[in-house]
This record gives structure tokens, C-alpha cells and sequence, in this order.
């Protein structure tokens, strides 16, 4: 259906009558690996270009369709399984792009002879159809999808799967269609167990959930999660005043009652159903489940609308294949299969040696992916890659690309093992391979230019004038060796560097100066404490107040702080003590090491007293407009905030004495929803929670711009 627009990706072309039944048997072989063990030698796009370019074959061609094709056969023909379903379990139309789907409703409509007035608006989850049937309200039966007239029976799997309930809340007799599949943490749970057992891992969590849900004697155990998406009378005929109703229902009711009975549905998730009254509303949600996708911990593939209305579907009825009533608005690809052609080790900021992935490059969510990390050595040999490999890549929007594993059955017996540094690629100097992230012996003098151009950054000590060159050149002389160093520059020193006349040397000067006065956040964050970022460094800098109390805490007391974990609390405090010698040069210098607000300078403790108030406790910012406010900033600002970066808008946020937070979640107090805003402006408006315009927020805060 409305296939050949500008916005499908393009097809696999097809030359004569050899090409095609290649090009059949090609999908066949495919297709039943994806439905039999989850593996396939195709990713869903190549699979699609490769359908569609046999279908235009046909079109042309109608005497030469093999019976074999794929084509207009529900799960590419694959046969599998042998329980009859109770109504046949079809797959859905795709859509690519707004103009199709605009097509495709103006012809539903059309179908109708009238418009649609309530439409359905779910994500498509990226896993695999099953049916459950539950008697009396006991789960009998699972059932898999397989070719949608039969499935394989899967009960086995009964109460592995969250979400699933073995019971329902009612005493019902009903069948429940859903999708079975894993969370990100099932799915590192599933490869850890898989690799301790024999050494391998699964390729992505569909494949690692299929597999999962189909294998019946594992010595191990893997959890799978359940989100439930319709439900049927069962039998199909039964009359009762159950039954009745769902027939009756609108989906987003029977879709409400199911979750009523305990079952999970995407309405606990950020891409729950919604009930829309046009196709611009539509449109709408369509591009915040977009838009939500690369944070959730599940994956989507796309979105599903539907007519919500049971008189609309049941007069709109079915196609051969698919019902009419509903189509899939299909996203962009986040995981493919490519070639890994090398691998690049560079060494950080911070002495850390990491490998990188060099690709063939690759199209994924809307960007061609050229490189991905791998982690670290141990995770190369864990995942046992080899250079030349087909890989699985994941990206989804601004996640960093990571290579997931080879694809093993697609060697060809020329991969190569990867090279594995036996010195620092930057310095030739000898590795530290103790910890499982490799690190140079030099540490952070390895790249002291580096950690140098990051401290002077605009989101640290926004030293203004030192560009990397000029700090090349001042290591090159000498005069540096870290970024304390700088503090201690005398203007002639300066003036007898190359290029450096007396207007730069005076506003580097005043510059260094000015950044002696940055906040504790900012001088924190200066330093490149591995695993604190900007955020984190203002909390920590927000929780201790000071640096003497920060280098003062111990692992257990550096955890306190809001998202330090047990494995990043120790590396703080061991990197601290790394930076001892540098945090002493800066204090000597006169930088500042208190975070205002927190705790206050003594001179207005003095004056307070002398007043004779009673004061607030220290750390308590009282009277401060924000007071006890959680806020999330999202979307692109404008107004007043539009020149400020997004670390300036969140310290904007702590002065006036608020909590800058990233999740939105029933506790944030305020969101500041700027354009383009899209999930968690969502999100604010389901849980209720406040939201004000950049230009709202900054009146609230005026009198700490
Ligand atoms: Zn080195």
C-alpha cells in the first residue's frame, strides 16, 4: 500500500526472473530464522527493501509469482507452530512519513463515508506478538503469533514474564493479545547469564526475548515483560455479558479494563495511549512517542493509530491480511547490521584508553553512524569481535552508537582478531590494565592539554581567550603543566609568549581573575573527576557546600549524594586524591571553593548576628523563589534565556534555590518547557505538574539572571 513515496526508504531492485526467486528464497530463509530462533541475516530495513522490491517485481510480473513469495502472507509465510488461533492474529499495514499517513486515513474515511472522530494512538513495541488465555481468570495458555492462523504453544514461559499476571483480578474467561519482550536491565541480565553459561550473548533484546520465550529446557532463566494491547471474547462466540462488552467497547475502554485486571499495559510507560479526536492531534502524539523513544528501557519501532470506536472497525473490516481499521507509522531504523572495519584506541582527558568502532557507515534514527564505542578491552573479549565481523549497531537519538555483539553466523572466515595496545597510543608510556577501563601510567599528564582546554571550558572556569592552540603553546614553553598552573601567570611571562600583545595578555589576565570567583560547581566540575559531569558536579557541589567537606567524605558519605552509585562513589573519592597536589595549587592561587548559597560567607553570617536574626540553617537556601522546587528544563529556550546554554539555565535553576533535576516525574515541581519541548513536557501535562514558558520562568527568577 502507498508505497515508492519520498519517504519510503528505498527498494531492493530487482533485474529478472533468477533475481527474483533469489531474491524469495533470500526473504524465506529470513523470515523463518526471525521467527524461529530470533536470529536473522537480515535487520528489519534490509528485510523491508527486500519485500517490497519482490512485490514490485510481481506487480510487473503477476505470471512469474512463486507460491513460496512473501509477499501479502503474514509473517513472510514463515510456518511455525501448531495451536489454532481463536480469531487469526494479522499484522498491520506500514506507514512511512505524515503524507501517508494522511493517505491512508482520508481513504479509512472514505471507506467509511464519514470521519473518524476518536482515533487510538499507542507506541508499536519491538517485540513479539503472543496471545494469552486466561479461564476464569487463570492464565492457561501463551501462545506466539507465528504464521497469525496458528502459533507454538510457549505456557512454559508462564511466570517468567512481568507484566503477565497468573492471575487476573476478575474470575474472567478471556484472551489477551500483547507483546513479550525485554527491558534494557533484561536484557544485560540475559546476555550475563548466557555468557557464563556458553560464552556468547544475544544480538539485541528481540532477538534475546524470541529466543528466550521459544526455549524450553535453558539451565537459566530469563525474566521477560509483558504490555498487554487488546483483548477478545473467548471462545470468539461466547455470549456472555463479558464477551458483549468487548465487542462493544471503544479499544481505550477494554484497553483501561485490562489494566483494571492487573495486567501492564504502555500506560505506565511515557508512551502511553492516547485518545485523539483528529489526525492533527494524531500527528501530534505521533512525534512525542517519537520523541520519548531513545529514553525508554524498552524498545518501539513505531506508532500504532487505530479507530478507537468498535462501529468504525467492524465497518471498516479486513484486507487478506490486515485489518483496515489500523496501520503502523514506522520510525527509522535504531539498530542495523553493518561491518566493523577497524578499531581506533585513543587515550582521554582523564588517561583512560578506549577502543572505538570504525563502521561502514550506516544509516540509523535519522543519522549516518561512522563510529561506535566498545567499551573497553575485556568488553571486545567478552563479546568475542573480530575485525571484519558483521555487527548489530544501536543509536536512538542522542545516545552515544554502541556496537551490541557480532552477528556470528554471517562470518565469512576472513575476520581478523583486533589489536590490542600493549602502550599508550599517546604517549608510548606502559598501560595500567588493573581495572577493566585501561589507563595510562601517566594518568591525566598524559594529555594535559586535554584536561587543560575541558577545565577552561564555557561550562567550567569559562576562561575566555585561551584557545587550545595558545595553550599548546604555553605547555610547549613551559609555563604550564595543569590548569592550577594558569592562576600563576605573570603578565610577563605572557608578553614574552609568540602572538601575545598587551590587550590579550591584560584580558587573559582579568579573565583568570574572574574565574577565580566561579562557583565550587563550576571548579569541581573543572577538575574532570571521572563520572561527574556538569549536573553531578553541582550536586556535589550543592550537597558539601565546600571542597574541604568534599574532600573530606568518605565513599559511604560521597554516595549520599543524589546519583552516585556504589561503583562511582570509590572513583570519586580515589580521583580526589589523585587531584590532591592540583586542588591545593588552586586554593593557593585564591580560586574559590564554596558554592553560594549553601553555605554563606562568613561576613553575612557576622552581619546577620549583629542584626540579631535568627538566620536559616546553613544549606537551607530559605526565602529563595524556588525554595524546595524540583525543576526539569527542557526544549529550546527563548526570551531572556535564550543566550544561556543549558548548564547556565540548570545553575540559574540552584541559585534560586531550586533542585535542577533531568526526569520528570511525579515529585519535579516545575517543568520550563521551552520549544520543542516533547516528552517530558508530556509527561509534566499527564502527572499534572507544572509548566511555565522560558519567558514565565524567567520572571519567576528575574532577580537571579
Ligand atoms: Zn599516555
Amino acid at each position: 500500500m502507498m508505497r515508492g513515496m519520498s519517504e519510503t526508504p528505498p527498494l531492493t531492485s530487482i533485474a529478472d526472473e533468477t533475481a527474483y526467486a533469489e531474491a524469495v528464497q533470500l526473504a524465506v530463509d529470513a523470515s523463518a530464522a526471525y521467527y524461529g530462533d530470533g536470529t536473522s541475516t537480515l535487520d528489519d530495513d534490509a528485510y523491508d527493501r527486500l519485500v517490497r522490491g519482490i512485490e514490485a517485481y510481481e506487480a510487473g510480473h503477476p505470471d512469474q509469482v512463486l507460491p513460496s513469495s512473501p509477499t501479502g502472507k503474514v509473517a513472510g509465510g514463515a510456518v511455525v507452530g501448531d495451536v489454532p488461533h481463536t480469531v487469526p492474529m494479522l499484522s498491520l499495514d506500514n506507514v512511512f512519513g505524515p503524507d501517508q499517513l494522511a493517505a491512508w486515513a482520508a481513504s479509512l474515511e472514505r471507506r467509511l463515508d464519514h470521519p473518524v472522530t476518536a482515533w487510538s494512538v499507542e507506541a508499536k513495541l519491538d517485540g513479539l506478538a503472543v496471545s494469552a488465555r486466561y479461564r476464569r481468570g487463570r492464565l492457561v495458555q501463551l501462545v506466539t503469533r507465528g504464521d497469525g492462523q496458528a502459533g507454538e504453544d510457549v505456557s512454559h514461559s508462564i511466570g517468567t514474564i512481568v507484566g503477565l499476571p497468573e492471575r487476573l483480578a476478575e474470575p474472567v474467561t478471556v484472551e489477551l493479545r500483547g507483546e513479550v519482550m525485554m527491558t534494557t536491565a533484561q536484557f544485560a541480565d540475559a546476555c550475563a547469564k548466557r555468557q557464563a553459561h556458553d560464552g556468547t550473548t544475544f544480538a539485541n533484546p528481540r532477538s534475546a526475548a524470541a529466543g528466550t520465550l521459544r526455549t524450553r529446557d535453558r539451565p537459566y532463566v530469563c525474566e521477560l515483560t509483558f504490555f498487554g494491547y487488546g483483548a477478545l471474547p473467548l471462545p470468539p462466540g461466547d455470549d456472555s455479558p463479558l464477551a458483549g462488552r468487548l465487542r462493544e467497547l471503544p479499544h481505550s475502554q477494554i484497553m483501561e479494563w485490562v489494566a483494571g485486571q492487573g495486567v501492564q499495559t504502555t500506560a505506565v510507560t511515557p508512551v502511553a495511549g492516547v485518545l485523539v479526536a483528529d489526525l492533527e492531534a494524531v500527528r501530534a502524539r505521533v512525534e512525542e512517542i517519537a520523541a520519548a523513544r531513545a529514553g525508554l528501557d524498552f524498545g518501539i519501532d513505531g506508532i500504532v493509530i487505530k479507530c478507537d470506536l468498535a462501529a468504525d472497525q467492524a465497518a471498516a473490516g479486513f484486507s487478506s491480511r490486515a485489518p483496515r481499521w489500523a496501520v503502523a507509522y514506522k520510525l527509522p531504523a535504531t539498530e542495523k547490521i553493518t561491518k566493523l572495519l577497524a578499531v581506533e584506541w585513543n587515550t582521554g582527558r582523564t588517561g583512560i584508553i578506549a577502543p572505538r568502532a570504525v563502521l561502514e557507515p550506516v544509516e540509523l534514527d535519522g543519522s549516518v553512524v561512522t563510529y561506535a564505542t566498545l567499551h573497553n578491552a575485556a568488553d571486545i573479549a567478552r563479546r568475542g569481535l573480530m575485525l571484519g565481523d558483521s555487527v548489530t549497531v544501536y543509536k536512538a537519538g542522542d545516545v552515544i552508537p554502541r556496537v551490541e555483539a557480532p552477528v556470528v553466523h554471517l562470518r565469512t572466515g576472513d575476520e581478523r582478531p583486533i589489536d590490542i595496545p600493549r602502550v599508550c597510543p599517546s604517549c608510548g608510556d606502559a598501560i595500567d590494565a588493573t581495572q577493566e577501563r585501561w589507563r595510562c601510567v601517566r594518568g591525566r599528564a598524559c594529555r594535559a592539554i586535554a584536561s587543560i582546554e575541558y577545565a577552561v571550558g564555557r561550562d567550567q572556569l569559562d576562561i575566555e581567550g585561551l584557545a587550545v592552540n595558545r595553550i599548546q603553546q604555553m605547555l610547549d614553553a613551559g609555563l604550564i603543566a595543569d590548569f592550577a598552573d594558569l592562576f600563576y601567570l605573570t603578565r610577563d611571562q605572557l608578553l614574552a609568549l609568540d602572538r601575545m600583545g598587551e590587550t590579550s595578555t591584560d584580558n587573559l589576565l582579568a579573565a583568570l581573575e574572574r574565574a577565580k570567583a566561579q562557583p565550587l560547581s563550576r571548579v569541581f566540575c573543572a577538575l574532570g573527576v571521572r563520572g561527574t559531569g556538569r549536573s553531578m558536579s553541582r550536586r556535589i557541589a550543592a550537597h558539601f557546600g565546600t571542597m574541604d567537606a568534599i574532600r573530606a567524605a568518605d565513599a559511604a558519605a560521597i554516595q549520599q549524594v543524589e546519583g552516585i552509585g556504589p561503583e562511582k562513589a570509590p572513583v570519586v573519592v580515589a580521583e580526589l586524591v589523585e587531584l590532591d597536589a592540583l586542588i591545593d595549587k588552586l586554593i593557593k592561587a585564591g580560586v574559590n571553593m564554596t558554592q553560594p548559597g549553601v553555605v554563606r560567607p562568613p561576613a553575612d553570617e557576622a552581619a546577620d548576628e549583629a542584626a540579631g536574626e535568627a538566620g536559616g540553617e546553613a544549606g537551607e537556601p530559605l526565602g529563595l523563589p524556588l525554595a524546595g522546587m524540583s525543576v526539569v528544563v527542557t526544549g529550546t529556550m527563548t526570551g531572556p534565556l535564550a543566550a544561556l546554554s543549558r548548564n547556565e539555565v540548570n545553575e540559574l535553576v540552584e541559585r534560586a534555590g531550586g533542585k535542577a533535576s533531568s526526569g520528570v516525574s511525579a515529585k519535579t515541581s516545575l517543568v520550563v518547557a521551552g520549544d520543542k519541548a516533547g516528552s517530558k513536557r508530556t509527561k509534566a501535562e499527564s502527572l499534572g505538574v507544572r509548566v511555565a514558558t522560558p519567558e514565565e520562568f524567567a520572571g519567576l527568577v528575574a532577580a537571579f539572571l
